[in-house]
């Protein structure tokens, strides 16, 4: 697991606090906190990447914190720890698994290098998997531990406001805990969306939820969906030898650079994930013998067809974590097509002391680093001498399908949108001093190599400065600053393109 976990280093007014169990119910709470007695200078509720960072920063600025955080169970009963989304089922558990698939491939190229390797090689998904959640584990323990160092107040209870400077929060066991602050910060992250109109959606299927904490191989998948989450899950089950199709509606990679996004897919298929274009499932049973038979349509020709799989993993989209706040009953407003929550720049929903940040708040990118700097710069503007706002401009990312893809700033579609064909050259300005756009590489380590040109990116480099960079060699990344601008954008696509 060592070498596992090595693979990713890579003065506010006072409120009032209690926390007893509730004969009572809400009405009864809400009449408990009237007599409280203790102060909380910040609640947050939700502990994960961002709810964590702003608990944390808060208490060192000398603040009295409190985190609530509850974990309800998969429709399949899978449950986790403390760290939320990435930690437990998203960035962490994704990256390992992803490397275990692409270690299945160094050990089958390694023999050319003179390593003598037993064939066929088998991968084992039980001990993966346990060490991949034992790993987990010790991050969930460790995220427990940097509250109490920093002395701040952890619940595990699923909280809902009962008032504007209330909330009430309800343990497994069924006991109320009444919780109020001066200042709340609201960071419940968001959940996989079940097809419910499905039929066997939600009774057979399983999601990103589920995927890294089975004991058991998923053996023959279907996964439906051409989101990042659903090609990284594909492009790892079939790295580590499972029989996987992608079943997708339209278009892979919604919002990112489509040029990159068919390069990463024609990658996959070449590579042995089988893929079914224009097709939507609709229906879903099982089979006498535990199997899922999957009957879907093609969109263009209206024919239907089936299938026979182990498992069926959904991943068509994420549903914020909204309806159990009781947000009407408050005042925060959400946007009513999405349920997402409406803030503006300094993070605040229309509840001036009630706030959202990450993946439940409206219009950010739903990725843990900009969900942990929100939360720090937010603790930073409320308790701290700071009125820093969160930059969303220029965002680096990474999609860790086997081939990357990783890409900051805008995509060529977006360039053309903003800006206009005419006046862009690749994801670049054409007009001087040719300011680079979007800069998006496809290749091994692409999270580490667009890191490092994200802050030039950030800096505001052009494309002469680019190409003034002296590349190391031999390298992948040095093809970024040997690319040429031609007359017609000729660029050779499969390394990078900027
Ligand atoms: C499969 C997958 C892979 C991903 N990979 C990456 C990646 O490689 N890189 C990247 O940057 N991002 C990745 N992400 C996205 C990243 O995980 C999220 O953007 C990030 O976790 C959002 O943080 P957050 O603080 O907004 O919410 P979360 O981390 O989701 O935390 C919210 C917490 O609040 C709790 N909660 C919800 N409601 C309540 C309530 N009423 N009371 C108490 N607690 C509550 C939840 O249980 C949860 O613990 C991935 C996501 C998925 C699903």
């Amino acid at each position: 697991m060592a070498a596992m976990a090595a693979a990713l280093r890579g003065p506010g007014r006072r409120f009032r606090w209690r926390t007893q169990a509730l004969a009572g119910g809400v009405r009864g709470a809400a009449r408990g906190v009237a007599a409280g007695q203790q102060d909380y200078d910040l609640l947050v509720i939700g502990g994960g990447s961002g709810g964590l960072a702003c608990a944390k920063e808060a208490a060192q600025l000398g603040r009295k914190v409190a985190v609530v955080d509850y974990v309800e169970p998969s429709p399949q009963g899978t449950k986790w720890g403390l760290g939320g989304t990435c930690v437990n089922v998203g960035c962490i558990p994704k990256k390992l698994m992803h490397q275990a698939a692409l270690l299945g491939g160094m050990i089958q190229d390694a023999h050319h290098y003179g390593w003598e390797v037993a064939q066929p090689i088998r991968h084992d998904w039980r001990k993966m998997a346990e060490a991949v959640q034992n790993h987990v584990k010790s991050l969930n323990w460790g995220h427990r531990v940097q509250l109490q160092d920093r002395k701040v107040k952890y619940f595990n209870i699923k909280a809902s406001f009962i008032n504007k400077h209330t909330v009430c929060g309800i343990a497994k066991s069924g006991k109320e805990t009444l919780l109020s602050a001066d200042h709340i910060v609201i960071a419940t992250g968001g959940r996989p969306r079940y097809p419910t109109h499905i039929e066997g959606a939600l009774e057979y299927g399983i999601t990103s939820d589920d995927i890294f904490w089975l004991k058991e191989s998923p053996g023959k998948t279907l996964v439906v969906g051409a989101s990042y989450v659903a090609l990284e899950c594909a492009g790892f089950l079939t790295g580590i030898g499972l029989d996987t199709t992608v079943m997708m509606r339209s278009i892979p990679l919604r919002g990112f650079d489509q040029q990159m996004s068919s390069l990463v897919m024609e990658h996959m298929e070449s590579h042995g994930t089988q893929f079914l274009r224009g097709c939507i499932p609709t229906c879903i049973k099982k089979l006498p013998d535990g199997q899922l038979q999957v009957t879907w349509e093609d969109r263009t020709s209206g024919k239907k067809d089936t299938g026979i799989f182990d498992t069926v993993l959904w991943a068509i989209g994420r549903i914020p974590e909204t309806r159990n706040l009781n947000l009407k009953e408050v005042g925060v407003n959400i946007n009513p097509e999405n349920q997402k929550i409406i803030v503006d720049a300094q993070d605040i929903t229309s509840v001036p002391h009630i706030y959202a940040i990450g993946d439940v708040a409206e219009g950010r990118p739903e990725l843990t680093p900009t969900a942990i700097m929100a939360g720090k710069l937010l603790a930073q503007r409320l308790f701290g001498q700071s009125s820093d706002l969160m930059d969303y401009n220029n965002v680096p990312t990474t999609v860790f399908t086997p081939l990357e893809y990783g890409c900051v700033g805008l995509s060529e579609e977006e360039a053309v949108a903003h800006h206009g064909q005419e006046h862009i050259e690749m994801v670049c300005l054409r007009e001087p001093p040719q300011l680079v756009l979007g800069l998006h590489f496809l290749g091994p380590n692409a999270g580490e190599v667009t890191q490092g040109f994200a802050l030039g990116i950030k800096c505001g480099a052009s494309y002469a400065q680019v190409m003034r960079t002296v590349g190391i060699h031999p390298t992948c990344s040095e093809e970024v600053v040997k690319l040429r601008i031609s007359k017609r954008s000729g660029l050779d696509p499969t390394v990078t393109g900027c």
